[in-house]
């Protein structure tokens, strides 16, 4: 397995294989590898001649400091992970290379940032935006594989590969959970055993609410959820919203969309966790 730290020797590794005809996977990610990282690993090398891996904890989507100072950091044990999936590249540019200037740069994210994450993380996804145009760049790949259990960042990756016309192919990979159904997260390690606990209301209420299509109305199932958390010692909740898979609009009605699904986000104690199903 290589590690690269420059962009140039990305640039090179990726342009080698292209001349050979062979495909490469990328993975980014910002570290603090779980088995929901793992798995998105797994399916890049299944599918593609090389996996390159990127580890960069982007300062620009972080709206919050205390949330970007604390982010769990645990290089060895990732680059273990990474070598055991047989992931043949790990990319861990500094910041300065990733940003030698500054950059102002406000993208085109077609509104689908505005709702959900949008209010309560301002210029989170334009800061994702910005570092995952900047690494498809770099890495030239044919294929970048991202989780949905970041619902909304998926959508907005898909929509700006196609907006700033990138020519990779964006794969959506199944949310992988603990047994007890908390979703995994890096953050999850910043959570005490009592905040463990009390966050798996989250996906608790996700899977109750999953139960409860057709049977209520999204008004009456919305109020139970949001309630449902809201009493949980220890959650305190963002939002709960029940959207329209495509374009992340809030509905009304059942009937509203084809494809809906559940979103929410909720502190447990400091540490922000976010969770979705999909409801039909
Ligand atoms: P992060 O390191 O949190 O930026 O995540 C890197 C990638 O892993 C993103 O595409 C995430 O959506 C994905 N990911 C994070 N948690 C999970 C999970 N539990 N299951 C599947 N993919 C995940």
């Amino acid at each position: 397995m290589e590690v690269y730290k420059t962009k140039a020797e990305l640039a090179l590794f990726s342009t080698n294989a292209k001349k050979k005809k062979e495909t490469v996977g990328f993975v980014p990610t910002m570290g603090a590898l779980h088995d929901g990282h793992m798995s998105l690993i797994r399916k890049s090398v299944s599918e593609n001649n090389y996996t390159v891996c990127s580890i960069f904890v982007n300062p620009t989507q972080f709206n919050n400091k205390k949330d970007f100072e604390r982010y769990p950091i645990t290089i060895d044990e990732d680059l273990k992970k990474l070598e055991t999936e047989k992931c043949d590249v790990v990319f861990l540019p500094s910041v300065n290379e990733m940003y030698p200037d500054p950059d102002n740069t406000q993208y085109d994210l077609g509104g689908i940032d505005k709702p959900m994450e949008g209010v309560f993380r301002p210029g989170h996804f334009n800061g994702m935006a910005m570092i995952v145009l900047k690494l498809f760049a770099a890495a030239n790949a044919d294929v970048a594989y991202f989780g949905e259990k970041d619902f909304q960042q998926l959508a907005i990756i898909k929509y700006i590969t196609k907006r700033y016309n990138v020519p990779i192919k964006i794969v959506g990979c199944s949310t992988l959970r603990d047994e007890d159904g908390l979703a995994m997260s890096s953050r999850n390690l910043l959570l005490n055993a009592d905040q463990r606990k009390n966050a798996l209301a989250i996906s608790q209420t996700l899977f109750g609410t999953k139960q409860k299509v057709n049977k209520d109305s999204v008004e009456n199932v919305k109020a139970w959820a949001k309630n449902f958390i809201s009493q949980t010692s220890n959650l305190k909740l963002e939002y709960f919203e029940i959207v329209n898979s495509e374009t992340l609009e809030s509905i009304l009605d059942w009937s509203d969309a084809e494809n809906i699904n559940a979103c929410v986000a909720a502190y447990a104690g400091e540490v922000r966790l976010i969770d979705n199903v999909k409801l039909k």
